[in-house]
Parts: structure tokens; sequence; C-alpha cells
């Protein structure tokens, strides 16, 4: 099977159900994406009331495709999704029950259950003409079959579903998985937040905070750290070390990494607009983020769009990111480096570094981890690492950052080791723009 037009032939799918007629009165893509969505979680809960399973089928990196070929792109990839979809059901009724997710219920099937997802799993990995380009969309599948004897109500047997479509991702995509008893349940809450997370980066509950970096020699702040946070309508606020492992997982990490860049690019420039904080900005980026061969490209084209300068930004990349594959870490850094971003190690000391690979990395500064400097004062081992690291950073003629300095004393004992510049609450913890500018103001921070 092959759809380069997924609308060419609609009126013949048996998709009645799930509003797929929506699609051909309408006629309009995006709409029609966006309508199949079930909003009535009751009616789901109807059809599967006497099903013999459930499916969630997802496709695999999705926002990969949203992002490198545009939305227009990413809905007719979803609306091709769905044709097939719909074509597989036949009569069952099906949904779609989030951004590129799927519901399909199951009713006497004659097929073997393993042998009906793999021929599910392959119609769909077929591939999708977009224009100029072909791609693939390829899914993860997790089904939860009615167990004789078992209470499965519709929600259990979605949630059973949801476990082992989630198993599949983990296991490496493109692949399907039957919910078996005993398998690690997620919890209710972390599903919750993932689902609350793709409304967050659309409707701004995101907000980014920035942390100073000071120059000891200068007592000058020379950086700002942009660290974001999810002022949730109802949970409050809610912390990264929370949600950015949700958001890695579920592959949102790609588009919350896009609004956290220019989201800092579009500070920078308002600051520079108002001739204040005329420092750089530093960015986190997830080794997802940094994994993704676009993500140069992306940098450079957010830097353009939001009038920012290049030499304005740095990207904070961790050890692991770029040990994992270091050729192309070097390609990566490189491109970015040419066109005036810099890059610094975060949380170095605690990952694999090879100091040989090190030693031919482009990058401007090495942040020490915070475990280090906790301890620093009571554990001669932690100060022992944070003084060579200091050094190392020396002698390679890096910047080094001691983050997480908390006390005086910790102070006391990196100005001895002649650390360059420091990081924590002892200076400021992170704070919000607004906030800044007033420490600014009252020259509490000095730029
Ligand atoms: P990080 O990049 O190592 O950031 C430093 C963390 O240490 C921040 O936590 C900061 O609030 C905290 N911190 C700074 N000074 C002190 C101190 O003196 N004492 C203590 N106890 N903590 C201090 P935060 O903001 O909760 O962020 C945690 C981690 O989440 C960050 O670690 C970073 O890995 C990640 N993160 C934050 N924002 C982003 C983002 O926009 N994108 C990505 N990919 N990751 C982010
Ligand atoms: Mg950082
Ligand atoms: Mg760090």
């Amino acid at each position: 099977m092959r759809m380069d037009e997924p609308y060419g032939d609609a009126t013949n799918a048996a998709g009645q159900q799930g509003g797929y007629s929506c699609a051909r009165r309408s006629g309009r893509r995006a709409q029609a994406v966006r309508r199949w969505t079930v909003t009535d979680m009751r009616r789901v809960a109807s059809d599967l009331a006497d099903a013999d399973g459930v499916l969630l089928i997802d496709i695999d990196r999705f926002q990969n495709i949203n992002l490198a070929y545009g939305r227009e792109a990413g809905d007719r990839l979803l609306a091709g999704t769905a044709e097939r979809i719909a074509a597989i059901a036949g009569r069952d009724a099906w949904y779609r029950t989030g951004d590129d997710e799927f519901l399909v219920v199951l009713r006497k099937r004659r097929e073997e259950p393993a042998g009906l997802l793999e021929s599910i799993r392959l119609a769909l990995g077929e591939p999708f003409g977009l224009g100029p380009a072909t791609v693939c969309a390829l899914v993860s599948i997790g089904a939860a079959l009615r167990r004789r004897g078992a209470d499965q109500n519709a929600e259990q047997m979605i949630r059973e579903a949801a476990v082992a479509l989630r198993h599949a991702k983990r296991r490496g995509k493109n692949r399907w998985h039957i919910y078996e008893p005993g398998m690690p349940c997620v919890k209710a809450e972390r599903l919750e937040l993932e689902y609350e997370l793709r409304r967050a980066i659309r409707e701004g509950e995101l907000e980014l905070y920035y942390q100073p970096r000071l120059e000891l020699a200068s007592e000058k702040v020379i950086c700002l750290e942009a660290l974001v946070r999810w002022n949730h309508p109802t949970r409050g606020l809610i912390m990264p070390r929370e949600f950015i492992p949700i958001a890695e997982e579920s592959g949102l990490i790609l588009e919350l990494g896009d609004w956290v860049l220019r989201r800092a690019c579009e500070q920078k420039r308002a600051w520079s607009d108002s001739g204040i904080l005329p420092v750089k900005i530093s960015v986190n980026i997830s080794p997802i983020q940094f994994r993704d061969p676009g993500f140069a490209g992306r940098v450079l084209e957010i830097l353009r769009e939001t009038g920012t300068h290049p030499s304005c930004l740095e990207l904070e990349i961790t050890e692991s990111s770029v040990m994992e594959d270091v050729d192309r870490a070097l390609e990566m850094m490189a491109e970015l480096n040419v066109n005036g971003c810099s890059i610094s190690i975060d949380d170095f000391g605690i990952g694999h570094s090879s100091l040989h690979r090190l030693k031919l990395l482009p990058v401007k500064c090495l942040k020490i981890d915070r475990t280090f400097v906790r301890n620093m004062t009571s554990d001669k081992n932690d100060l022992a690492i944070t003084h060579a690291i200091i050094n190392l950073g020396r002698l390679l003629n890096l910047q080094v950052v001691a983050e997480g300095v908390e006390d005086a004393g910790q102070l006391e004992l990196l100005k001895k080791a002649s650390c360059t510049t420091i990081q924590g609450y002892l200076l400021s913890p992170p704070v919000k723009a607004g906030d800044l500018e007033r420490l600014v103001r009252e020259e509490k921070l000095v730029c």
C-alpha cells in the first residue's frame, strides 16, 4: 500500500467512526486533523464495553517530521496515517486520542493478535509522499486484550495499552507490545503530566528563569543561564527535574527545546534593545536535541528569526551527549562555532569524558557539577576533584564555572584554587526576567 495523496480516495474508507466524515466535509487538512481528536471519552468507554481489546498507536518521532518538513506536511502525514488506520479498523471504531496517537477498538478478529499487530505496524510504516519528500511514519503500538475473568473496564484497558505502548517505545520504537499483568505500571500522574505538557508548551505555561554567572576577577556577571519552569494552572510551579525527563521520553523535548531557545533569544534581544544586561545567555540542551541532525541549523534559524547575534548565545551540553558520538558532536559544534555560538560542557565530572577527546572539542567552558562543589568543604575527595577540574580548565585555556556555590566557605576555597567563575544561591537563585532587571537596577548585580 502506498499513498501519495492521503485525501485522494478518502470517501471509500470505512472511517465512519471517530469523526472521519468531518474530514471529508471540511476538506481542510489541518482542521480535519484537529477535529478527529476525540473529546468525549464516554464514547470511547461505551465502545470498549464489549470489545476484545484496544490498541494505542503512536507515530515515532512525529515532532521531527513536523520540524523538518513543516506542520502542513505533518498534518498530511497524520491524515494519511488516519486513513490507513480507518482501512485496517474496518467496521471497528477508531479515534485520534493525542497529537500523533490513535486508538483502535478490537472486536471479534479472526487473526492472532501478534499477526494482526505486525501487519498493522508494517502497513503504517509504508512510505508516504509528502510533496517532494518521502517519509515513513514508523509507529509503536501498545495493545491490551481482554483476559478471561479479569475485571477490565474501559479506563483500565486504555491504561494497560498505554503501559504496553511505553514499553514498545522504550525498547527502541517501531515495534508492538501486548500488555501482560505485572508489567511495570507508569503512575497515572506521570501519564497525565505528559499529556498536559503538550498543552503547556502551546498555551504559554512555561517560563524561563535566569541565574547569573559571576566572573571572580572582575566581580561582574558575564552570563545568564536560562532555566525553564512550568507554571501549572492547578499544581503550581513545577521544576525541570520533574518534567524534562517526561519531555525527553515522549519526544516533546524537541518542541520544548525550540521554545526555550526562542524565548531566551527573544529576551536577549529585548534586553539589548533597552541597553541592559549586555551579557551572554546560556541555554541547556538535552542529549536528544543534540542528537537531532537538524539541531545546529535550527539554532541558527532561531537566532536569525529573533535578530540575536550568535555570539550572545552559549549552549550547555552534557558530557554524555558529546561522548556518545564524538565525530558527529565535533561536526555539530564546529558548525555552531563557525557561526559564533559558544559551547560549554555542563555537569562536568559525573559523565564519562575522555580527556583526549575533550582536547579536540571546540568548547569554551566547563561547568563543575554541583555535587562536587556541595561537599568540597567537608570531603577531601570532592575538593581534590574540584581542584583537578579547575587545573584541567586552566591548562586547556577554558573558563571553569563552579556550580551550586551556596556559602562563603566554598567561595573561599574556589578562589584559592583559582576558579574563574561561579554560579549559585550565594550570588542569586534563578529568578524571573523582571526580578533580574530589578537586581541590576538596584546594583545588587553588576554586569
Ligand atoms: P543544570 O543545567 O545543571 O542547572 C543548574 C541547576 O542547579 C538549576 O536547577 C539551578 O536552579 C540549580 N542551582 C543553582 N545554584 C544552586 C545552588 O546554589 N544550590 C542548589 N541546591 N541548586 C542550585 P533547575 O533549574 O531545577 O534545573 C535542573 C536541571 O534541569 C538543569 O541542571 C538542567 O539540566 C535541566 N534544565 C533546566 N532548564 C532546562 C531547559 O530549558 N532545557 C533542558 N534540556 N534542560 C533544562
Ligand atoms: Mg546548565
Ligand atoms: Mg549543571
